[in-house]
């Protein structure tokens, strides 16, 4: 099957006067028609800048220097093609055209990202006039359909409401009725479920599966939450410091994760099968500074495995370890391999 995004060597910098942070440095990744991709890591590693350069919003100092970002585009006669996004000008008419339409975004906090001065039906509405080719009243009908899908309580009611009149969970409903609007074919969301509790953290979670379903969309789930990804995701792609350490199906990233990377994050997760008084596990130092970034294996400053004069040495590039799993790591390389430019 033909992935529905390819992400190939992605590299997005920030070019500051103190000097380069290389956010996003060499990132490998697909995404499927139907399936959900989950993009986990520690803050700093990368991946809400991934997702920027998908949708091409890098501002400025920040751009994509290098890599493929290939997408099945639908054009307006609804011919197939593949276009590459990291070509596009970000203020251009085709990237225009997918934003929002066939690519959506979830945002993290939805509080920011409403306008507090206009209501929540002109906001979806406004969406939907932009990208389909239907009046207004077909634009209402469709916004109060999907507030509906998203279990609004009284969605025409709720049309004329300002994102500030609803509680947490219901504002971030409405903005994924919002991002369902023109029924999107990649939905991406950006830790969508961060800033409410619990309970509707497992409602929202819930309901983003049964509409991935209802929809078949593909979804990239982006989160520092373990937990979530284990309920959320098919496929999940591991990143530290800009690149990935590790990828392959869910079950084989919880159940036998291979790089070491992955086995730290997965060990300092509490258990309650813990015995009383042991200390929780952790990943020992801290994420380098983005200007003191580290030679060679980006982990290998607090890698229990590092290897002196190999992993210092050169980047490990990310290759298949089986056919389910791959893993950048020396430790499954013995001819270590140089990445370009390093
Ligand atoms: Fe650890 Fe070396 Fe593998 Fe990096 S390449 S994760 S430092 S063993």
């Amino acid at each position: 099957m033909t992935p529905l995004l390819s992400v190939r060597n992605l590299k997005t910098h920030f070019f500051l006067d103190e000097g380069v942070v290389k956010a996003v440095d060499g990132v490998d990744f697909d995404v499927f028609p139907g399936q959900v991709v989950g993009i986990v890591g520690e803050s700093g590693c990368g991946k809400s800048v991934t997702i920027k350069s998908v949708m091409q919003l890098i501002q400025k100092p920040g751009r994509i220097i290098d890599g493929q970002i290939l997408f099945r585009h639908h054009d307006e006669a609804g011919r197939e093609t593949i276009i590459d996004l990291a070509q596009l000008d970000p203020h251009g008419k085709t990237i225009r055209s997918i934003r929002g339409a066939e690519i959506a975004l979830i945002p993290q906090e939805p509080m920011a990202s409403f306008s507090p001065v206009h209501t929540i039906g002109d906001q979806i509405m406004e969406a939907i006039l932009l990208h389909l080719d239907v009046d207004e009243e077909e634009a209402r009908r469709i916004a109060v359909e999907r507030l509906h899908e998203v279990g609004m309580p009284n969605p025409e009611q709720r049309l004329n409401a300002y994102s500030w009149e609803l509680s947490g969970g219901l504002r971030q409903r409405a903005m994924i009725a919002m991002s369902l609007a023109c029924n999107p074919r990649l939905l991406i969301a950006d830790e969508p479920t961060t800033a409410i509790d619990v309970t509707t953290q497992a409602q929202v979670l819930n309901l983003l599966l049964t509409l991935q379903k209802q929809h078949n969309m593909a979804i990239i789930f982006i989160t520092h939450d373990l937990g979530v990804i284990a309920q959320i995701a098919d496929f999940v792609v591991v990143m530290y410091l800009g690149r990935v350490m590790e990828s392959g199906p869910v079950e084989d990233i919880f159940f036998n994760p291979q790089h070491p990377y992955t086995k730290a994050l997965l060990e300092s997760i509490p258990s309650i099968y813990a015995p009383a008084g042991k200390r929780l596990p952790t990943i020992e130092g801290s994420i380098p500074h983005p200007f003191s970034r580290p030679s060679g294996c980006p982990f290998h400053p607090r890698c229990k495995a590092f290897m002196p004069g190999v992993c210092n040495a050169a980047i490990p590039k990310l290759k298949a370890i089986n056919d389910r799993q791959s893993v950048s790591c020396f430790l499954y390389d013995h001819a270590p391999a140089i990445v370009e430019g390093s």
